[in-house]
């Protein structure tokens, strides 16, 4: 463990190694707070961003240091215990306690930010050498030794990180296929027309692609030779990486007895205050009530999480706004496809594709941005639920999110001080 002293007394501490703690005690300090805060992380490295694994740093492109939220200065100069491979085992809501090892922490206020886990392949073979996951530096660090000896991958799932996975390793000039159930990949989040836009810039950059397809088994000696679908294919595989979703890290929330709700993840209010008084949770642990949907919702994105993190700051110095937010995410898809998501809701199929023509100065100023290397052209698709705008897809820049975004939060709070108008925040 480093930096973490004997039985000690913290006022606020921050549970979890990601963008959510990291965002708090950002905020924290922003606001003024002056009392003492510790970041206990399970992990050796202090806060990163994650969604670098899949892009730059898989391709090599950039070090380590590159993914740190903020520098090792940044720690100190602003007097935040940093308290690296440091496991909270246990919170005792009674006492104000945690456990981190044999070492007992008193603390006043605590945030749970302990994030998600990768959901695991559960198929015959998937224990075998060679398969992999991508959640920390640790999982992308490996997965890039055994690529450097690997003529032949298969990414197994549809999702944005399979995707994005799957054309960081063609470009390091390995062989990829990508095996999913859906039609497209994306296209059970965004719909068919935007899966078909991935898919074509996947084969371009050499991705073969096998949508409707079931993995069956794995196959190998100690390690992964083949990858066996339902209807009988065999793909040779010396890597295999699974991007099959994540489930929210709740081990510890359910151990000190802090209610959970129906996504899994650590009830809260719309302030993001758990069932205890004095704990906020806030990232992809946290399921809020959302006085946009009307319901509790639990979104695992970059974004979203670093916002929470600094409401649930906010929160613990008082305020009481609740949290509200449009669902915001982006996806990068090689060098030249990326895609912004801004939706009041999960998207959904209602589908249409935009008219550009308004935008025209727009586009022309993006194509020179994005996809110079015959990547896909910009456009844009608005999703629907009865008749409403609840959101829109941007490929290549196409549309101007701030603009659009201002359509989906005219709905009443957005003015209040809760409201969060994402894309005008710095992660
Ligand atoms: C490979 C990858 C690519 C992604 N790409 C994108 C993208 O392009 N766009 C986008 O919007 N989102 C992306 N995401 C999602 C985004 O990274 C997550 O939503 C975000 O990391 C969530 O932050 P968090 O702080 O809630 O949790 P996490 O980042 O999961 O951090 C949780 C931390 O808590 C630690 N922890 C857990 N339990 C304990 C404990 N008991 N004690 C101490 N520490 C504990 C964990 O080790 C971890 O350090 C990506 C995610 C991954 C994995």
């Amino acid at each position: 463990m480093t930096g973490l002293p004997e039985d000690c007394e913290v006022d606020i501490l921050l549970i979890g190694g990601g963008v959510a703690a990291a965002g708090a005690a950002e905020e924290l300090r922003r606001q003024g707070f002056r009392g003492s805060i510790a970041l206990a992380t399970r992990e050796s490295d202090p806060p990163y961003y994650r969604f670098y694994l899949t892009k730059d740093y898989l391709r090599g492109g950039i070090a380590p240091d590159d993914l740190a939220v903020h520098s090792p200065e940044w720690w100190l100069d602003n007097n935040v215990q940093l308290w690296l491979r440091a496991p909270v085992q246990a919170i005792d809501l009674q006492t104000g306690t945690a456990r981190i090892g044999r070492r007992s922490v008193r603390w006043g206020k605590a945030l749970l930010a302990t994030g998600a886990n990768v959901r695991l392949l559960d198929c015959p073979g998937a224990g075998l050498h060679g398969v992999h996951y991508l959640r920390t530096t640790w999982n992308a660090d490996d997965l890039r030794k055994d690529l450097q000896i690997a003529r032949d991958a298969v990414v197994i799932g549809g999702s944005f990180i399979a995707a994005e996975t799957a054309a960081s390793i063609a470009a390091l000039g390995v062989r990829t296929s990508m095996v999913f159930p859906e039609s497209a990949p994306l296209a059970r989040s965004l719909g068919g027309a935007v899966g078909s836009i991935v898919a074509d810039e996947l084969s371009r950059l050499g991705v073969t692609i096998r949508g409707g397809s079931i993995v069956e088994s794995l196959r190998g000696d100690e390690r992964v030779r083949t990858v066996v679908l339902a209807d009988g294919a065999e793909l040779r595989a010396d890597v295999v990486v699974v991007g099959v979703g994540a489930r929210p890290e709740v081990t510890l929330a359910k151990r000190s007895g802090l209610p959970l709700g129906t996504t899994g993840g650590v009830r809260c209010d719309a302030t993001l205050r758990t069932g205890h008084e004095n704990v906020w949770a806030a990232g992809d642990v946290c399921e809020f009530d959302s006085i946009r949907h009307g319901r509790r919702v639990r979104i695992e994105h970059d974004r979203v999480a670093a916002a929470q993190g600094r409401h649930a700051a906010r929160a613990m110095l008082g305020s009481d706004a609740p949290f509200d937010t449009c669902l915001y995410f982006w996806t990068t898809i090689g060098a030249d496809l990326h895609i912004d998501v801004l939706a009041l809701d999960a998207p959904g199929h209602e589908v249409t594709p935009l008219d550009l023509t308004a935008h025209r100065d727009l586009v022309l100023r993006q194509r020179k941005r994005f996809g110079r290397t015959g990547g896909p052209e910009p456009a844009a698709f608005r999703y629907g639920a009865g008749g409403e705008t609840i959101g829109y897809a941007s490929i290549n820049g196409a549309l101007s999110l701030r603009a659009v975004q201002r359509d989906l939060t005219s709905v009443p709070d957005a003015s209040s001080e809760g409201s969060h108008l994402l894309l005008e925040e710095k992660s």
